[in-house]
């Protein structure tokens, strides 16, 4: 018998409605519903309501959410804004920062998130601080959600006295990417060198931030396609923001889009902060600021989206629910179509999954029973009514 079974579901990808059934923690059994129905301790009745693979928040900075009643004024650059939370840092306390980031976390749950890619800090400022606050934090919450820590050298490596060690000692406590910033260091080719041979060292994927401007010559990717297929890191690299792709011409843009896809790295856009910070200087056919997200998927580049930063210098917006986000990324890449929104669930769902590295992820026999029920009937309307999650699960284990 069944532990757990979703009858008369609507999923994504499935032409017709569908029950899941799950047996400890995994999904053992998919079949069209029809007038037979498995027995199963729990029968949860979808009644053709949408059910999907928990949502995935690929990118997001816990520790320095909710800073804004912290600032004596507003950021209005992306170099204040750093300038800003690197002195706002000053006052982080652990608790502080548990607080905050638990607040997150929290939001990210009720709004159907099953996976979070943190990037976390280390400098010399924080030290590992933010690095074992969000780790105790990932063990707290470890039934509830996926936290997987990416090691951020924000304030840059080669400009700080002890990042290089901080990286490494923040590996050997088990963080599980390693992150990047090469515009925020003396030399860029310096700190990919670096970021590329830890992660080789430790066996870990790379998630780096990049090209975040309008300056159509910050093309650091170029750098990183080149890396990743001397280092055979294809699949293992996930790049964010690169802003700067969408003020170049289009045809090289198009050629270096095909470029991305042929060495298989994950393009990260984060609309909120992107529209926020870019354009800005723009007097006329001011620029969204944004990667170019319709070119990328035309060369067929995995490109998805996430929230970055909620109520912060760099992003002063953010309520913590990622379908706000997807409404946003909806209207700002004008992907409005009824097929466009299948593509964005998509893109919250099995193709961040996919740049994530997540093992026995969706809607699929052998894989964890980590799914979410939305009240709506309508794939679309998962995006444009923003539909309350109705329950949560995780490996199999109801979270509400
Ligand atoms: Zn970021």
């Amino acid at each position: 018998m069944l532990d757990l079974l979703f009858h008369n579901a609507k999923s994504l990808h499935f032409q017709n409605n569908i029950d899941i059934g799950v047996e400890e923690g995994i999904i053992r059994y998919i079949r069209d519903t029809g007038s037979e129905m498995p027995a199963a301790k729990r029968i949860i009745e979808a009644n053709g309501r949408v059910v999907l693979p928990g949502f995935n928040e690929s990118h997001i900075h816990l520790e320095k959410a909710y800073l804004l009643n912290k600032m004596e004024k507003d950021a209005h650059s992306l170099q204040e804004a750093i300038q800003m939370t690197a002195a706002l840092k000053m006052s982080f306390t652990k608790e502080d920062m548990a607080r905050r980031a638990s607040k997150v976390i929290e939001k990210s749950i009720q709004s159907g998130v099953t996976t979070i890619r943190a990037h976390v800090e280390v400098d010399d400022i924080l030290n590992l601080r933010a690095m074992e606050t969000i780790m105790a934090l990932k063990e707290k919450y470890k039934d509830q959600i996926t936290l997987q820590i990416v090691v951020f050298p924000q304030e840059g490596i080669f400009i700080q006295k002890h990042v290089q060690e901080l990286m490494e000692e923040s590996l050997k406590m088990g963080a599980d990417v390693v992150g990047g910033i090469p515009y925020n260091d003396r030399d860029q080719d310096e700190h990919l060198d670096f970021v590329f041979r830890l992660a080789e060292k430790y066996g870990k994927p790379l998630d780096l931030h990049i090209d975040d401007s309008d300056n159509p010559e910050d093309l650091s990717i170029l750098e990183i396609i080149k890396r990743t297929k001397e280092h055979h890191f294809e699949n293992k690299i996930t790049v964010a923001h690169m802003t700067s792709l969408g003020s170049v011409e289009h045809n090289m843009a198009r050629d270096i889009a095909e470029q991305i896809a042929d060495a298989r790295i994950n393009v990260v856009a984060l609309p909120a902060t992107d529209l926020y910070i870019n354009g800005r200087h723009d007097k006329e056919k001011v620029r969204r600021g944004i990667t170019p997200v319709n070119t990328l998927l035309s060369q067929r580049v995995n490109v998805i989206f996430a929230t970055n930063n909620i109520q912060n210098p760099f992003t002063p917006f953010g309520t913590g629910n990622i379908l706000d986000v997807a409404y946003l990324f909806a209207e700002v890449t004008q992907m409005g179509t009824a097929q466009d929104a299948e593509t964005i669930l998509d893109m919250l769902t099995y193709r961040s999954a996919k740049a994530l590295g997540l093992n026995q992820y969706g809607v699929k026999e052998g894989c964890h029973a980590d799914l979410i029920l939305l009240d709506t009937k309508s794939l679309r309307n998962a995006l444009l009514d923003q539909p309350k999650v109705l329950t949560l699960y995780k490996k199999g284990n109801k979270i509400y």
